[in-house]
This record gives C-alpha cells, structure tokens and sequence, in this order.
C-alpha cells in the first residue's frame, strides 16, 4: 500500500487461491473464486499491485507428524522441523513427472472418496465400543482372591509343578535401560526358594541373550530360554538351539532398523545372536509408535520372503526366524518334563502369548498387566506376581509335606536330563 513515499508490500498467505481454473469446451478458463481470504482482500487490489502464487493443486506435501500422513502415502512425507528436508520434497515435487503427481494425486482422492466422513465416524464409534468390551472382558479375569486361593492349594497339593517365568516386566519391573534390569536381592532369594523345591521346576522364558541370562541367572535353581526360544538351557546344563539358525538375513534388515532409529530420539537396535530388536522404551511414545509402525511396515515386506517374524513386545519390536516362540520352547519342558500336576505360566507382552496358547487349559496362565490376553487372569503389576510367588514358596516350605505322589522318579527335563 502506498504511504507517503514509502511503498509497502502486503503478503497475504492463504491456501485458497483467488482464481479458479476450470476446463470448458475444451479450453482454460479462469474465474474469481468464490472464498478465501485472498478473493476477500482482492478489493485491496486498487492500492497495492498484486502478486500471486499458487501451485495447481497436483503436488503435495505433509508433514510426518500430521495424522494424514500414515493414511496418504503417496505425498511426500517430510519433518516440518528439517529446512533441508522440506525444500528437498518441495524440489522434488516441482521436478516430478505430470503422470506420476497424477497416479498419486488419483490414488488418495480415491482412498479419500472412500473413507469419507461416515466412515471414519462408524470406525471411531466401533473402536469406542470394542474399547468399552475389552474392559469389561478384564473386569473380569482380574484376579480375584478366590483364584489366588485355588493356585495356592493346587500348587501345594501337586506332586511335580512346573513354573514358566517371563523376565522382564513380569519378575522385574521395566526399566528405561535394559541393563539395569538384573534381579535384585529378594528376586534371587524368591527364585531361590521355589526352583529350591524339588517337586518345582522352574524355567525363565526370556527374551534376553543367553549371556546375560547366564550372568543374572545362572547361579539360581532355574532352567532358562533366551532370545523367544532361540536358546534352552537346563539348570547345570550347557545351552541349546533347536537346529542352526540362519542370522544371513541380518545384514539386509538392520539398514533399515537402523534408519528408523536414527529419526527417533531413544530408539536403538540391538543385535543378539539370532534376532534383531528394536528398542523404545527411551523414547516419545507417540513418535515412537509412529514410527515402529512404518518400520514394521517395511520390514514385513521382505520378512516373508526372507522367513522371519516380526513381534511386537513391551516397547520393542523383535525381527527372528519364523517359527522360533517362548511356546514352542516350553513344549520341551511340557512334554520331555511329564507329567505335571500343577502348570503356572506367567508373562506381559505379546511374545507370552505364545507360551500361553501352548499350554493346557488346566495350567494357570498370568497376564501381568491389564491389558487383553489370553491369559486365564490379569496381575496388575510384577509386585502383585511376586507377592503370589511368594505366598507359593511360603506356604509350601511353611506346609510341610504335602503328598508327594511318589515322588515322579520319571518327571524329566525338556532334553530328558533330570534336576541338577
Ligand atoms: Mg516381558
């Protein structure tokens, strides 16, 4: 606008142009637009010249952390908070080829046709009760005093019990720092006592490397599993693996962990003998399971071919040989180790359901956490389960000698070695 002598320059920045482009009888036609904030101050156009630039709507950018961005995969994706980042996918998007900005442009206003307002509306309400029944299921597997009072006189009636312990976030709570997990005092002593017991047996199922395990565990009375079944190791025993394991497709996989932990703050990956894992417990939740996703996403392309799984777990995603589960790990100990009288399983994330689904239906299975499950109840914390473990190992040495069933000479280990 003009002031005195001065000319000053009025920027109006608006995402609706003041013209519209329409095709008619086969040619260009432009037209005042019918809104915006720029049509509203073309009126100005008497005072100041006027300069407008606008793109014709084919190319497209968003910003990763806007919501849109998992549902239209075809823009450019970018970090609002990279300059570089944003004038790379701006350069790009002016130099992409007309027939590609049209494939893309096609593509999501037909995802967008299709998942309308109504939609997203009758999705948002379903979720809302699917929610409201998941927690009505949980109201009801919380463990109740009258089941803590069955496990406790079914663990000390039996003759042979087998208990099948996740480690992290079921005997220890979680830590930021997975090394800070090692057991404390009166974990040790607890295992002490139970594994002590010559009708128990107890096997830590854990994720964790064997080595790690071994420094933690391996001077208690307990048999271990490390990495989701990779491993098996009786008490006094050496360590096992079901057969050799291909690691070949580690090499073509970590690039791509590798990548999405380097654009998320906390995140790393961990390279144990067998599996590949990808850790967030140190990082922003809400970045971090954004981000999991898309890394799960572009893994799972070539986790098919390659025979892998990929899991979810406790703030971690783990990439193994397909096939290999804290499940099938514990049918050694099921069937090698029969018969039992008494089954206790207890774990808190994804990888436990495994263990849980191979089990009997007569055995105790413990979800530590109030999430859903197949667990038959739900502990709300490691506290609440240890506090059970507890009262097992008191009342049982407490209790004296509870029928021994003649002592099943024959109960035997997963590979068929007896108690150490
Ligand atoms: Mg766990």
């Amino acid at each position: 606008m003009r002031e005195g002598k001065k000319r000053g320059r009025l920027l109006v920045v608006s995402n609706r142009l003041p013209v519209s482009v329409v095709r008619r009888d086969g040619r260009i036609h432009y037209e005042s637009s019918s809104g915006g904030l720029a049509t509203a101050l073309s009126s100005l156009g008497g005072f100041a010249r006027q300069v407008w630039t606008g793109w014709s709507g084919l190319l497209h950018h968003l910003s990763e952390m806007a919501g849109a961005a998992e549902e239209l995969g075809e823009a450019l994706v970018v970090n609002p908070n990279d300059k570089d980042e944003v004038a790379g996918a701006i350069r790009a998007a002016l130099e992409m080829d007309r027939g590609d900005q049209a494939r893309r442009i096609t593509a999501m206003q037909a995802r967008l046709r299709r998942y309308d307002v109504h939609r997203w509306a009758g999705d948002f309400v379903d979720r809302l009760e699917a929610a409201v029944s998941v927690r009505r299921q949980m109201a009801a597997s919380r463990m109740t005093a009258a089941a803590r009072r069955e496990i406790g006189r079914q663990y000390a009636g039996a003759g042979q019990r087998l208990l099948l312990l996740d480690y992290d976030g079921t005997l220890v709570r979680f830590r930021e720092d997975p090394g800070m997990a090692a057991p404390d005092r009166g974990l040790a002593a607890l295992l002490a006592r139970l594994g002590g017991d010559p009708r128990s047996r107890v096997v830590i199922v854990s994720g964790r490397d064997r080595a790690t395990l071994d420094r933690w565990l391996g001077g208690l009375p307990v048999d271990m599993v490390a990495e989701h079944g990779v491993w098996t190791r009786e008490r006094g025993g050496e360590w096992r693996t079901p057969g050799p394991l291909r690691t070949d497709w580690m090499g073509e996989i970590r690039p791509i962990m590798e990548h999405f932990a380097d654009r998320t703050p906390g995140a790393f990956v961990e390279e144990k003998e067998r599996s590949l894992v990808w850790h967030f417990r140190r990082s922003d939740p809400a970045l971090a399971l954004l981000r999991a996703s898309e890394m799960k996403d572009a893994v799972r392309r070539l986790a098919g071919s390659l025979g892998l799984d990929v899991v979810d777990g406790n703030r971690v995603v783990e990439i193994k040989t397909a096939g290999i589960t804290k499940g099938r790990a514990a049918t050694g100990w099921i069937e090698g180790g029969a018969p039992w009288d008494f089954i206790l399983a207890a774990g808190d994330d994804a990888t436990d359901e495994d263990l849980f689904a191979a089990l009997p239906a007569q055995a105790w299975t413990i979800k530590v956490g109030m999430s859903p499950s197949r667990a038959r109840v739900n502990v709300e914390s490691c506290r609440e389960l240890r506090a059970l473990l507890g009262r097992l190992a008191g009342a049982a040495s407490a209790g004296g000698s509870p029928s021994r069933k003649g002592g099943r000479a024959g109960a035997r280990g997963a590979q068929g070695a007896g108690h150490a």
